[in-house]
């Protein structure tokens, strides 16, 4: 697969992210099983076998259990830690963490980013992080205690880069003011069916986009040189499902059709869509089924037309461009 260079850093990564998310399947305490190790060991094999390099986490991700079955990666391939870039977030707490009755909440508190470090590096298994994400904007962040703990991370050796999920372009300019390590990497999630970062910027001045507002977080992030990635670039799996809706069945269809003309699959066309955008926005997949993990990375291989995405982009919104 084709690789890229993060800007402001000295990475090269996959047009393709590997999604952690749902690699240990369930999401409680219940110790890892046999059947979910093979099954996550098989996912990361075939990610690496086709040429992704970058592994997507979040301290959250089966409650901390997907990181912990990645770590089985290290016995089977003794000297690939240098060899790919491993991100992990935090900042989210369930509700009941750590004491019953505690409400869900984010918390970019000294205490918590650090602690939260240290238990991500140890479920890792690695001595060090490429990248550490910021999962979601916590509105009672304190400058101080974020810029106190980037440094103490950053300086200690245990985190390479930061970046972010979830926040507005606002949003990381006010961080970026806090901290002195540049923030590199700006999350969210994009998808045929949720593409409200490329909408808004078709809707200017549009009564249409009032629901859609994502502040320029595209054209900030290009213009800053923050490397983009998308979340959920299959929609989850929504559009394969027999509940799907109405507009979810008119994506999917003319995903199809494209699909057949580039004789490729329709994860592929899904992808690519993203991927056309000059952004160079890198989308996260997060297949469990090796197969599937196949088709995802035809993607590389596929030259949309600008009428083609126009045609995908008009099936998502359900009529054309203004
Ligand atoms: P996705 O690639 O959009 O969806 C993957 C899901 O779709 C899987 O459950 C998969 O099932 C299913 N799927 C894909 N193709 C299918 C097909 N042809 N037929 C049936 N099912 C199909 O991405 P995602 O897993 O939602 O998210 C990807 C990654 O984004 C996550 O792992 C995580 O790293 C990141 N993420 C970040 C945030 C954030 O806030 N920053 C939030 C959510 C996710 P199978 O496994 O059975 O193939």
């Amino acid at each position: 697969m084709n690789k890229v260079p993060i800007p402001l850093t000295d990475m090269m990564v996959s047009r393709l992210a590997y999604g952690c998310m749902r690699l240990c399947g369930s999401w409680d305490r219940a110790p890892i099983t046999a059947d979910e190790r093979r099954t996550a060991m098989h996912a990361i094999e075939t990610a690496l076998e086709t040429g992704i390099n970058f592994f997507d986490h979040a301290d959250i991700y089966c409650l901390g259990k997907s990181e912990e079955v990645f770590s089985g990666i290290w016995s089977v391939h003794p000297s690939l830690r240098s060899k790919v870039v491993l991100q992990s977030k935090c900042g989210i707490r369930f509700a009941d963490d750590p004491s019953s009755g505690a409400p869900k909440r984010y918390d970019f508190s000294h205490a918590h980013i650090t602690q939260s470090v240290e238990e991500i590096l140890r479920r890792l298994d690695t001595d060090y992080l490429d990248i550490l994400m910021l999962h979601r904007p916590d509105p009672l962040a304190e400058s101080e205690e974020v810029a106190r703990a980037f440094d103490e991370l950053h300086r200690s050796g245990k985190v390479r880069w930061f970046g972010v999920s979830n926040f507005s372009a606002m949003q990381i300019q006010l961080l970026s003011h806090w901290v002195d390590q540049p923030i590199v990497i700006s999350q969210n999630e994009l998808s045929l069916g949720h593409a409200h970062l490329i909408q808004e910027g078709v809707l200017v001045n549009q009564i249409e986009g009032d629901g859609a507002r994502a502040s320029g977080l595209l054209d900030y992030c290009q213009l800053r040189g923050l490397f983009l990635q998308a979340w959920s670039p299959l929609g989850g799996g929504r559009f394969f499902q027999a509940s799907r809706t109405e507009r979810d069945t008119r994506i999917i269809h003319a995903v199809e059709q494209i699909a057949r003309r580039h004789s490729v699959s329709v994860e592929a066309i899904m992808l690519a869509w993203i991927m056309r955008h000059p952004a160079g926005i890198q989308p996260v997949i997060g297949t469990n089924n090796p197969d599937r993990i196949r088709a995802c990375v035809q993607a590389d291989e596929v030259d949309l037309s600008r009428e083609e995405w126009y045609e995908l982009f008009e099936a998502g919104r359900g009529n054309p461009v203004p």
